[in-house]
């Protein structure tokens, strides 16, 4: 059975998130307060499938239908009035987080499952503000949404077993693999990764190598298929940044502490791929340049 869907932000994941789930048969009704980034999202998706079509991944009639399935929407009152399911993917900050799920309790259908993408936030938290925080849980992507495999599902402190059963069943129905964890700071996909990233900046700061080689040891080194440093900008160093900070309150120790170029960086707005330039720079397309000229 395909459920109506809704995704609330179309950034970089919501993207990601509505196309996996109408090339998988769903209607999908993306979400955002910004008109023009709904419009972005769409021809970023069609592009993404374009090349589905171009690698034989999926039938040109497919993506037809597929971008048929998304409907466009800036209100998320009638954006999730018949939804089943919401994922929420707006941008991470608490605040905004909470605000959104109050709204979602007002007007999301009884029964509808609430689920948020956050990278960090706690789920027990995002639940608390809503009416019915048996039916919120975490639906963690990753990006590019299209290409990983895993969701990280996240159960929050009164998540109902059925939710996450359900949450399963659903990651199998568009072809994703789920780890189920529990809500601690950071989960474990970014309780692990942050700390590597922030070190690999940290190195950076001290000087003890430059961009180039610090990615060159982690990719020929430790075969990861991306350096930490192209791997921060590609995930965005303001959401580096924000994640880093969740671990650091949360644990309360100083060891997740965001190194300061870090902080300095996302200040001055560079904030990897999606502004251009971080640790490298970017074509408009998203490709990867050069280093950036700060770190020559
Ligand atoms: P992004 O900045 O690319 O996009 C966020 C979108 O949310 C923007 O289009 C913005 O207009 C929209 N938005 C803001 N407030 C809104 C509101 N009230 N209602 C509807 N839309 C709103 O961010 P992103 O990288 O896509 O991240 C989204 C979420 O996914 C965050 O919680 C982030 O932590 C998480 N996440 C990000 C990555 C990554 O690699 N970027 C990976 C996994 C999870």
């Amino acid at each position: 059975m395909h459920l109506p869907i809704a995704v609330i932000g179309a950034g970089t994941m919501g993207n990601g998130i509505a196309h996996v789930f109408a090339q998988h048969g769903f209607g999908v009704t993306l979400i955002d307060v910004q008109a023009a980034q709904l419009e972005k999202a769409l021809s970023i998706i069609s592009k993404n499938m374009d090349r589905q079509v171009s690698k034989g991944l999926m039938s040109a009639a497919d993506r037809t239908e597929a971008l048929g399935r998304i409907i466009l929407e800036t209100e998320l009152a009638s954006g999730v009035k018949s939804a089943s399911l919401v994922v929420e993917a707006a941008t991470e900050n608490t605040a905004l987080k909470l605000d959104i799920f109050r709204k979602l309790d007002q007007h999301a259908p009884a029964g509808c499952i609430l689920a948020s993408n956050t990278s960090s936030i706690s789920i027990t938290r995002i639940a608390a503000a809503t009416s019915r925080p048996g039916q919120v849980i975490g639906m963690h992507f990753m990006n590019p949404v299209p290409v990983m495999k895993l969701v990280e599902v996240i159960n929050g402190y009164a998540t109902e077993a059925a939710i996450t059963q359900t949450i399963i069943g659903l990651c199998r129905q568009i072809g994703k693999i789920s780890c189920v964890v529990n809500d601690y700071p950071g989960f474990i996909a970014n309780r692990i990764l942050m700390p590597m990233i922030n070190e690999a900046i940290y190195s950076l700061f001290e000087g003890v190598a430059a961009v180039t080689e610090i990615d060159t040891v982690m990719k020929l080194g430790m075969a990861h298929p991306m350096g930490p440093l192209q791997l921060a900008d590609f995930i965005g160093l303001d959401v580096c940044l924000s994640i880093l900070g969740v671990l650091h309150e949360g644990f309360g120790n100083p060891k997740y502490a965001p190194c300061p170029l870090l902080a300095k960086m996302v200040t001055a707005g560079y904030l990897g791929v999606k502004s251009g330039e971080g640790f490298y720079t970017y074509d408009a397309s998203g490709k990867l340049c050069e280093v950036s000229a700060r770190f020559k």
